[in-house]
């Protein structure tokens, strides 16, 4: 993962593109994505799908001749999405185009301009100050021009049609934990269960830019909508914070609540946190016309780390480790919706005989073993039609994937039996 965003570093990732079309180009080196293309002006329930922007080179010439800003350095001296200039300009007027952090006077920010007309230069604050008074070449090569909008769509069939929508966006330039982490994450997580010999659900993946993204496809996939029955937001899994887990609108939905137990048990000092309309793309997938059942998943929630929307957001910040664990985390969350069921005990008067048929005590003495048959144990209690196995986790506070290997053991006995739909 590491290395995948290593090698989409360097690529300006923006709203719409080249940059993003070279990163799903790489991811499908990786997974087999499908790319849409959407045309600029289309409508999207209340949005528009923007023009295209792109940028080949851009610079601020100081009267020495000298490049004192240069967007070949790094893609984020440039404002997102600004529009073409050629200007020669005082210092004075140059200023009210430039952005720099005085508090963090050696990082450059990161600064978008997406629904205004405008254009802007990023800079590190111990630059600004030094320039000279003097006229200024300003030059952005860009164009923002009709073109398309770019997303990735990966569906991974199963057993049914009901989905789980995992989604993450792709619209940040040179920058790591927000959100080449979770374009990493999402992409080895699709690998992952593409690997699967069986999957009970349908897996739909989306590498989308922030906000237009999931609104352009929430757009165009109306009456899939009604399949997803999970989803999580991908975002920001890199850094060095603690697993947070935002739930959904609904707050009490089946992810919400497999997140809680791959958390509270994970001893990661995991937090879960409420539903706000603001944040990620969770923000469109739980607006009140759909109301999705979609969490989201990041370590440091957006903002609260220092690093946040400025270069020193880089693979420094991100380490290797860090993004293993939040892949293991979101693993362990899907891996919850796809073993939850609920069953009917088939033998409920009295606890049935469970040594005769070799699934008691056969590991005495072991250390899993009381755990394995606590699990049995409550499994058969609680198989009343009315509690999952999720239910059954909770309740007795045991690993849900202990409880699932004795719902396993109990069925393969007859035991138990699935609950009729
Ligand atoms: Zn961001």
């Amino acid at each position: 993962m590491h290395d995948l965003m290593r090698r989409l570093y360097p690529l300006c990732r923006s709203l719409t593109g080249d940059g993003v079309r070279q990163t799903l180009a790489a991811l499908r080196e990786l997974i087999p994505l499908e790319l849409h293309e959407v045309p600029t002006g289309t409508p999207v329930l209340d949005w528009t799908v923007p023009m295209e922007w792109n940028v080949r080179d851009a610079y601020v010439k100081a009267p020495s001749g000298e490049r004192v800003v240069d967007f070949r350095e790094s893609n984020l001296h440039v404002v997102g999405y600004s529009v073409p200039v050629r200007e020669r300009l005082s210092l004075a007027e140059l200023r009210e185009h430039l952005h720099s952090l005085p508090e963090r006077p050696d990082w450059i920010p990161y600064r978008t301009s997406y629904w205004e007309r405008s254009w802007g230069f990023c800079l590190r604050h111990d630059r600004l100050v030094e320039l000279a008074d003097g006229m200024y070449d300003v030059r952005i090569d860009s164009s923002l021009e009709p073109g398309h909008l770019t997303y990735g769509e990966l569906e991974l069939p199963g057993e049914t049609e009901d989905e789980v929508l995992i989604s993450t966006h792709v619209c940040h330039p040179s920058l790591a934990n927000d959100n080449r982490a979770g374009i990493a994450v999402a992409t080895f997580l699709a690998r992952r269960l593409a690997r699967e010999p069986c999957r009970r659900f349908t897996y739909r993946f989306l590498f989308v830019p922030g906000t237009i993204g999931p609104i352009t496809w929430l757009a165009r996939n109306q009456e899939r909508v009604p399949r997803i029955r999970h989803g999580l937001v991908l975002a920001l899994l890199g850094d060095p914070g603690s697993p947070t887990y935002k739930r959904s609108r609904r707050g009490d939905a089946e992810v919400d609540r497999a997140a809680a137990h791959v958390l509270r048990r994970s001893g990661a000092d995991g937090e879960i946190v409420g539903f706000s309309p603001y944040g990620y793309d969770e923000r469109q997938y739980c607006s009140p016309g759909f109301d999705l059942p979609v969490g989201r998943l990041t370590r440091s929630p957006g903002g609260e780390f220092a690093e946040y929307h400025t270069s020193a957001d880089d693979l420094e910040l991100v380490r290797p480790e860090l993004l293993a664990h939040s892949l293991t985390t979101a693993a362990a969350i899907v891996e919850i919706l796809e073993g939850n069921s609920t069953y009917l005990n088939q033998s409920p008067k009295g606890e049935p005989q469970l040594g005769r048929r070799g699934l008691y005590g056969s590991l005495g003495g072991a250390a899993g073993g009381r755990e394995r048959e606590l699990a049995l144990l409550w499994v058969l209690n609680l198989s009343d039609g009315g509690h999952s196995l999720l239910d059954v986790a909770e309740r007795a506070d045991l690993p849900f994937e202990t409880v699932r290997d004795a719902a396993d053991a109990l069925l393969e006995h007859g035991l138990l039996a699935e609950r009729g739909v």
